[in-house]
């Protein structure tokens, strides 16, 4: 009896709620096929799978338990309008950010790899290149430098995703008219644009270059911020920005400013915006260094979702190129996930590790004491005190993995790779087309969408 008075209830609420997401969807349908978006935005949480979105709502919580049902939603949980699949076109399953990106870009699947170009090798055209003939602006922002897979896939055409100087000759070449590629982009990769000779290769600076052919160069978060034109090329590290948990947030500062140039400019247009570096806290199955890049991204989002809300001409949409390292809440058959461990982290394990590998044996205690503060067991004790001795190449690597175990220990996320992993990644999105995403659908869709409205 109970049970079927719970179950009468719960089917009420859910057709409440079908109804209410029902009469929305009409209202947003109709306004959005009676016209395309203005501007597109397009972001990318890079590895950001839905483990990503579980551990960040408790991560963001904090206490690590709770009785009541009042773990409140995140952004991204409240936002959350479904799923895409990701396959890339070969017989893998698992794509890596070079082959998704492709198709973020263009709707088409391709290799891993492959950035701007189909499995045959053909050029695949982009919806920024579509959108530069339409005279839409087009800008691209990363945390990572902007010749990595992702932005680059955007703009660029090349074999394989380790050619990042040949991305940033293609960055510096103008077309026949003269006409960039961007009109903005932001992020690092100085060491890619301005490079010195060797015996096979002629030094460049296309720095240089950009700033003698009219593309204002600026090379901090403030020149950027006082920057009043656009083309822009804001150059803001030699390759990639610190991790957030060793530094500090700047995605939405960095987007802020490139939102406040390209409207200046007063032309509709498509950005993506990639959090980088979810993906490589990911790889190092960091959880903590992974949480603080996804509170980064949540900040970016409570800045851009009024945005388009207020704006009601741009559409917003927000996914994943895939997952990475295959986090789990809970590991090695323990029911728990301590969230509030995680919290307590203070810098990333490729950080910690660094530092102590140039640290005298005296000073680790009080070092990991700070930054790792977990009551570390007799065998924990020794793994340090084994690997400080430890001498050879292997010395940072050795440090990083002591530390994972103690990390993953406490905290008891749960990895199984340090690579991608292919389930379907969340898809997010607010404004007036945000019920254009709802669903399951493949990533090429997305891409399909925009393009469509680009040429629409
Ligand atoms: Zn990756």
């Amino acid at each position: 009896m109970f049970k079927k008075l719970v179950s009468s209830t719960l089917l009420r609420t859910s057709v409440v709620l079908a109804l209410a997401s029902a009469s929305f969807s009409v209202t947003a349908s109709d306004a959005a096929e009676q016209e395309a978006p203005r501007n597109l935005i397009m972001v990318i949480g890079d590895g950001m799978g839905f483990p990503y979105l579980s551990a960040y709502r408790y991560f963001k919580d904090g206490r690590g338990m709770t009785n009541r049902a009042d773990i409140e939603y995140t952004t991204f949980d409240r936002y959350l309008v479904g799923a895409a699949s990701t396959y890339p076109a070969d017989d893998t399953l698992v794509t890596d950010s070079a082959s998704s990106a492709t198709t973020l870009a263009t709707g088409y699947k391709t290799y891993n790899g492959s950035i701007g170009l189909d499995v045959d090798g053909q050029p695949l055209k982009s919806m920024m290149e579509y959108a530069n003939e339409r005279g839409m602006l087009t800008a691209a922002l990363a945390t990572v430098q902007i010749t990595h897979a992702t932005p680059a896939a955007f703009f660029a055409k090349v074999e394989n995703r380790r050619q990042q100087n040949e991305i940033a000759d293609q960055f510096a070449t103008q077309d026949d008219d003269g006409n960039w590629k961007f009109d903005l982009l932001v992020g690092g990769g100085r060491d890619y644009f301005v490079r010195d000779g060797d015996d096979d290769n002629v030094a460049v600076d296309h720095l240089e270059h950009f700033r003698n052919n009219g593309v204002q160069v600026v090379e901090s978060l403030q020149g950027l911020a006082s920057a009043q034109s656009l083309p822009l090329v804001g150059m803001l590290a030699d390759v990639n920005m610190p991790y957030v948990i060793d530094d500090q947030p700047r995605l939405k500062e960095m987007t802020e400013q490139s939102l406040r140039l390209l409207e200046s400019a007063d032309r509709p247009f498509v950005i993506m915006i990639e959090a980088s570096m979810i993906d490589w806290c990911g790889h190092g199955n960091d959880i903590g260094c992974a949480m603080h890049e996804m509170a980064e991204l949540e900040q970016l989002l409570d800045f851009l979702i009024p945005y388009v809300e207020e704006r009601g001409d741009t559409a917003l949409v927000v996914t994943a190129d895939h997952s990475t390292g295959g986090l789990t809440l809970g590991a090695d058959g323990h029911y728990q996930f301590r969230a509030a461990e995680v919290r307590r982290q203070g810098r990333s394990l490729r950080a910690m590790a660094t530092d102590l590998q140039d640290m005298p044996w005296i000073d680790w205690e009080e070092y990991i004491e700070t930054h790792l503060p977990y009551p570390l067991s007799t065998e924990q004790q020794e793994a340090i005190a084994n690997v400080a001795e430890y001498e050879g190449d292997r010395h940072r690597e050795a440090i990083n993995e002591v530390l994972l175990d103690i990390l993953n220990y406490h905290t008891r996320a749960g990895w199984t790779t340090g690579g991608h992993t292919g389930e379907d990644v969340p898809v997010i999105a607010a404004g007036p087309w945000a019920e254009h995403f709802r669903g399951t659908q493949d990533h090429t869709d997305i891409a399909k969408q925009f393009i469509e409205w680009i040429n629409r």
